[in-house]
């Protein structure tokens, strides 16, 4: 395989050219939280220029009177009122509604999407920025699992920049610099494994939302911390990093490495391999995306080898963490079934954070939903919207949502 770095040339231009215009899509979510800290430490270099949120009217009206960009979306329009009067006069467009994302994506008022929206939600909006010419810092890893083949083949065609934020695929990316004409061999995928690591189904069965939620190394989203807890995360990721790098499943490997400080490697044919290290925060991995191919000087703390003496690393446990074995299952067979997977994985953590199934009851709904939809070899981006409403639909109706 051969990573294709040649379509990264429009964000270096505009990184160039001064300061780079973002559309924070997710602006209220932890990453969109952090990609704001980026642009306020670096004033020169970025703006907002969109934000968008679902529901949390308050933290997305404080942000637009801090960033002043020139539209804000609310998706839930029944909060349109209130956003409306809190900064319409401010000279700022305000738009409601989960089609005013895709309008707002195809605005020629920014340079660079920062695609930090969770879940499916965020597959619509991308490819509409990337339809427009724009360049992606891509956070969202469900927009390439549903429709990893429709999302890179239009970004080829319209010589559009997707740029990993996702920490192991930022890591990957920043290892694959300069390598244009070299062979991967395969790439490693480091996994912390979630709070639960090492524990057995006995165990497992018994576990709330509450526990699932704490992360040992990084503070995130609910969602994506669900999904470290259950390795789907980390099978979401090999799909991600086989349509972002162009790899065949065979060249995916995992390795659980708790303490977090390499983030993902890269081995060539020639048996050298390559990591990237830094202590566990999204910003780095985000303000990446957003000045590459620069570097940002900034203060976060530093690791420090002298402290911090042991880096483990151990295969992960799939006969246990069986999201991760269906995940893979998905990524070797194509087609609609990484999407099928990801509809019932979102259907069933919603329904675990209400406390409507068990931990493990997630893993048989993912499987049970997986089994039930018709498979098919090479969608259309119809038939993946299709297989993702079919499956949400099953996989719904299996737990009485
Ligand atoms: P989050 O739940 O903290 O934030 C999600 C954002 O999306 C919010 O701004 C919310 O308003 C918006 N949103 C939610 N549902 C929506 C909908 N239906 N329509 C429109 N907007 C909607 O999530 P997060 O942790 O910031 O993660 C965002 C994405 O980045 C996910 O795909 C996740 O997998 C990925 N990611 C996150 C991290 C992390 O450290 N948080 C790391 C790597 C990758
Ligand atoms: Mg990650």
């Amino acid at each position: 395989m051969e990573f294709d770095f040649s379509h990264t040339g429009s964000t270096a231009t505009a990184a160039r050219s001064g300061c780079k215009r973002i559309g924070l899509f997710g602006s209220t979510g932890s990453i969109g939280k952090q990609t704001l800290d980026v642009i306020r430490a670096n004033p020169d270099m970025f703006a907002a220029a969109i934000l968008t949120a679902h529901s949390n009217v308050e933290l997305l009206i404080e942000q637009a009177l801090e960033f002043k960009p020139k539209v804000v979306v609310i998706t839930d329009a029944s909060k349109y009122q209130p956003v409306n009067d809190a900064i319409d006069q401010k000279g700022i467009i305000v738009m409601a509604g989960e089609a005013a994302l895709e309008e707002a994506a195809a605005m020629d008022i920014y340079d660079m999407m920062m695609a930090s929206i969770v879940g499916f939600a965020g597959l619509k909006p991308t490819l509409q920025a990337i339809s427009t010419g724009k360049d992606i810092g891509l956070a969202n890893k469900e927009t390439l699992v549903v429709a990893g083949d429709v999302v890179m083949q239009l970004a080829q065609q319209k010589k559009v920049s997707i740029i990993p934020v996702d920490s192991e695929h930022s890591a990957i990316f920043q290892c694959l610099v300069g390598e244009e004409h070299n062979e991967v061999e395969k790439i490693i995928l480091t996994a912390s494994g979630g709070p639960f690591l090492g524990r057995k189904p006995n165990f497992l069965v018994n576990v709330k939302r509450e526990h699932a939620l704490q992360h040992p190394n990084w503070s995130m989203g609910a969602k994506i911390s669900i999904d470290s807890s259950t390795l789907m995360n980390k099978g979401l990721e090999m799909i991600e990093a086989k349509w972002l790098f162009n790899l065949h499943p065979s060249q995916i490997e995992v390795v659980i490495h708790p303490q977090s400080i390499i983030h993902s490697m890269v081995q060539f044919k020639d048996n050298s391999i390559k990591a990237q290290m830094g202590l566990p925060d999204m910003k780095l991995p985000i303000q990446y995306a957003m000045a590459y191919p620069n570097r940002i000087s900034n203060e976060f703390p530093r690791f420090n080898f002298a402290k911090s003496s042991t880096l483990t690393f151990d295969p992960p446990d799939i006969k246990t963490f069986r999201n991760l074995a269906l995940a893979i299952t998905a990524m070797n067979k194509g087609g609609n079934l990484p999407c099928v997977m990801n509809a019932a994985n979102e259907i069933v953590v919603y329904g675990f954070m209400k406390n409507r199934l068990g931990f493990l009851d997630m893993t048989e709904v993912i499987e049970q939903t997986m089994d039930k939809i018709p498979f098919i070899e090479h969608p259309t981006l119809n038939e993946y919207f299709e297989s993702d409403a079919n499956a949400r639909e099953y996989s719904a109706s299996l737990i009485n949502l």
